[in-house]
């Protein structure tokens, strides 16, 4: 691992991405930041570290997916304009019971691909074929959580006793290695699909493995309805009174929620992983996320899978979450920002279990680079305001992830992009021609 010096006009540096460094410079040794401030400071620091010159783009702390179901790049633009059940039942749970291993890998590696250009150095993740996308995130060399869905009839295992079986089996190998770019969690897919007595199993093997749980809550208002009349009690409150709120929880959406559950998610330290375009487009609603925010309740910022959204690019989303809760809000002062960037960027790595204060001395060495070259970035009255309003997934030129480049000056460094796109272009068509569509 070679150590590395880059120049950038412009560094959004600090843990809560609140300073704003002009002329600047950043030194990497070996996977941490070691130095990051003026150019002229950094350079005294100089001794045979590679030099990259960035000189007409902002460094930014490396994007985070907060949520998604990465082999579901297959299933990309198969569905749009139907409603939740038509599209489960009759598009993407058809097309995902034809996926073999190998799928879910090719389909991984274009996730792969999508993110790194995209600038996402990570990715929470809940699926089938956890050890396919392990494979593809290792070849990749960018973080992943994955969590293996727990799950009836899926592909792999066939019915949820047999997932279970093979998850658990899974875990006990897997559990353990919690260090590294790729780690594990476990993945109940949601209240409503698993049943009691595999949620409590899920709750012992994530307190035996201190494994997080990331599982969907409250997506839609049909389904917190369906709760309150089966349980008695809301999808939260349900999570709450079964003890699964002792583990760390990663929920996905909580989109309808009410204050008693605002109240469960402060006390139990809930992680809230928002996806609003997917939420918009399978119109299920706008979470709440600023009451989430004044409440000290955490959030992370996600896409959800590419059937339901349907690219993985976080800058898009990041705009998408501000607009969204000011319009909600009814006030234009909430969501400033630095605070916005946090969500899909610092906030992310730590709810993946890694340490990280953004661009600042001791961090990991994760960082994305903009190009400041296209006109939606002048003037540069206010960087980061360009950052999150103007710019877009494609000024994304280079990302660095664990000290070393994986893309550079747009290139891949670590994946066979045309190779990649062919394969997954066949896979798809073959299972769309399966199952008739
Ligand atoms: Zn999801």
């Amino acid at each position: 691992m070679s150590d590395t010096y880059i120049k950038c006009k412009y560094i959004i540096s600090g843990s809560k991405c609140d300073k704003l460094i002009r002329d600047g410079a950043i030194l990497i040794e070996n996977d941490r930041i070691v130095a990051v401030g003026k150019e002229g400071d950094i350079k005294k620091l100089l001794s045979g570290h590679d030099k990259v010159d960035r000189s007409n783009h902002i460094a930014i702390p490396s994007l985070i997916n907060g949520h998604t179901h990465l082999p579901e790049t297959l299933l990309r633009g198969i569905c749009d304009n139907q409603k939740l059940m038509i599209w489960l039942n009759e598009y993407i749970w058809p097309f995902e019971m034809k996926m073999s291993a190998d799928d879910a890998y090719y389909g991984a590696q274009l996730g792969c691909l999508e993110l790194i250009e995209s600038g996402i150095s990570g990715f929470i993740d809940q699926y089938f074929y956890a050890e396919s996308i392990e494979k593809a995130a290792k070849e990749a060399r960018i973080r992943a959580l994955l969590c293996p869905s727990v799950f009836d009839n899926t592909p792999e295992s066939g019915s949820l006793e047999n997932t279970w079986i093979h998850v658990s089996k899974l875990l006990e190998s897997k559990g353990k290695q919690n260090d590294g770019l790729v780690r594990y969690g476990i993945g109940p897919h949601a209240p409503y699909t698993v049943p009691k007595e595999y949620l409590l199993k899920v709750s012992d093997l994530a307190s035996k493995y201190s494994l997080p749980i990331h599982i969907h809550l409250n997506e839609t208002k049909k389904e917190v309805d369906e709760a309150i009349e089966n349980f008695g009690m809301s999808p939260i409150e349900y999570m709450n009174h079964l003890g699964l709120t002792k583990e760390r929880i990663l929920a996905a959406h909580c989109v309808h929620t009410s204050p008693k559950e605002w109240q469960i998610m402060m006390d139990a330290n809930i992680t809230v992983l928002h996806n609003p375009q997917s939420n918009l487009k399978m119109t299920s609603g706008i979470a709440p996320v600023y009451q989430y925010l004044e409440r000290g309740i955490k959030v992370v910022v996600g896409t959800d899978g590419n059937a339901s959204n349907n690219d993985l690019g976080m800058l898009e989303e990041l705009a998408t979450t501000a607009m969204l809760q000011k319009y909600l809000a009814n006030d234009p002062s909430v969501l400033d920002n630095a605070i916005v960037l946090t969500l899909g960027s610092i906030q992310g790595m730590k709810a993946m279990g890694v340490d990280s204060e953004g661009i600042s001395i001791n961090s990991p060495a994760d960082l994305t680079l903009l190009s400041l070259q296209r006109s939606h970035s002048w003037p540069q009255n206010n960087p980061r305001s360009n950052v999150i309003y103007s710019s877009s997934s494609s000024d994304v030129t280079d990302l660095v992830v664990d000290g070393e480049f994986v893309y550079q000056d747009r290139e891949h460094l670590t994946l066979d992009k045309w190779h990649i796109i062919e394969k997954c272009s066949d896979i798809s068509q073959r299972i769309l021609s399966d199952i008739g569509k």
